[in-house]
């Protein structure tokens, strides 16, 4: 079966695959204190979301993030990494990952290591336990630091993801990159984007990564690497450490050129653009009969709608959203 190659001629070799809209933290910049989740009923039970996951492997995906909300708080959420686990020692699969908030690493760094995953990404906006806990609202710093031994115990590979923050983890930069270096961490900075409606004002949050970038070359070393994910991310070396920093600048830069995936939600649903409101209905078609033919064929005209870029916007006049689902609906 031929490979996913969109109108733009770009290659589709990346899911991410959000298998929770649900999570244990509030992050302000992410969630509303009180959100309304997805009924369960509506959610792709495991196995479905494995068969999804195998179609795209048999078009040519060879990478797969799962994300949520917070994917190790899905009940069971083992057995559908298990199972794609498979795919990776059978070479179908060429890298498993994940991006968690690290509060259940303690208790599953070694079966996922296990599972045949190497690198993990762990989101951490700040190393101060009183700030961690208003950041996320219902976090605990500790049990995402023990999540990290654990995972570093286990042989996982880290990256930390900041998300850089107007007058809350500005002024921590340089301690989070010697931490890092200490700790053997990459480390990403994320600028804040305007998905879903939240309850504070999202100008009040955004500080533009160039500021960022400015301050951390005046103070450390950042050497150029060929490292790229065909992401959003700009990478660097930090001499000093010798591990590398990210910078992901979706408002500010247009990286929409190389990009190489598509996200998936809970629900089936097929979002060609983090930055954009279409999407295609998959699980109707996987529903629909047992076979795969429908499903191939609604993701071949999926991949044809791929947009060419986003339209991200912070409106300096107020916090109206450009996209109005919460990155926990696709995960970032
Ligand atoms: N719960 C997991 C976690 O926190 O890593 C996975 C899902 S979370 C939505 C994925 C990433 O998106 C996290 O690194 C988080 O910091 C980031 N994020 C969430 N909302 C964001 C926003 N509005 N702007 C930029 N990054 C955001
Ligand atoms: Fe949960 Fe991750 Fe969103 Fe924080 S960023 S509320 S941990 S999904």
């Amino acid at each position: 079966m031929s490979n996913l190659v969109d109108p733009f001629g770009r290659e589709v070799s990346y899911l991410r695959v959000s298998v929770t809209d649900r999570c244990n933290f509030r992050c302000t910049y992410c969630m509303g204190e009180n959100m309304t989740f997805l009924p369960k009923a509506d959610l792709l039970t495991l196995e479905e979301l494995d068969r999804l996951c195998s179609a795209f492997i048999r078009r040519g995906v060879d990478k797969i993030r799962l994300t949520g909300g917070e994917p190790l708080v899905r009940r069971n959420i083992m057995s559908l990494i298990k199972s794609l686990g498979n795919q990776i020692k059978t070479g179908a699969l060429k890298e498993l990952t994940l991006t968690t908030n690290g509060s259940q690493l303690a208790k599953h760094a070694d079966e996922l290591a296990m599972c045949g995953i190497k690198r993990i990404n762990v989101s951490l906006d700040t190393l101060d336990a009183e700030k961690f806990r208003t950041i996320t609202r219902w976090g605990k710093l500790e049990d995402v630091t023990d999540g990290l031994a654990a995972a570093k115990e286990a042989g996982l590979e880290v990256k930390i993801n900041a998300v850089a923050l107007k007058d809350f983890n500005e002024n921590e930069v340089d301690d989070l990159i010697a931490w890092c270096g200490e700790e053997g961490f990459d480390l990403t900075y994320i600028e804040t984007m305007p998905l879903g409606e939240i309850e504070e004002d999202r100008t009040h949050q955004y500080l533009p990564l160039s500021i960022l970038s400015e301050r951390i070359h005046s103070k450390w070393t950042l050497e150029n690497t060929s490292y790229d994910t065909g992401g959003p991310a700009n990478y660097f070396t930090i001499k000093e450490t010798g591990k590398r920093i990210g910078f992901i600048t979706p408002l500010t830069h247009n990286f929409c050129e190389s990009c190489n995936r598509v996200r998936l939600t809970c629900t089936g649903r097929l979002y060609m653009c983090l930055g954009q409101n279409n999407w295609k209905d998959l699980l109707t078609p996987l529903r629909m009969s047992e076979g795969d033919d429908l499903l191939m064929t609604s993701i071949d005209e999926a991949i044809g709608d791929k947009p060419k870029g986003h339209d991200f916007i912070i409106d300096r006049t107020g916090s109206a959203p450009a996209v109005s689902r919460h990155m926990s609906v696709t995960g970032g």
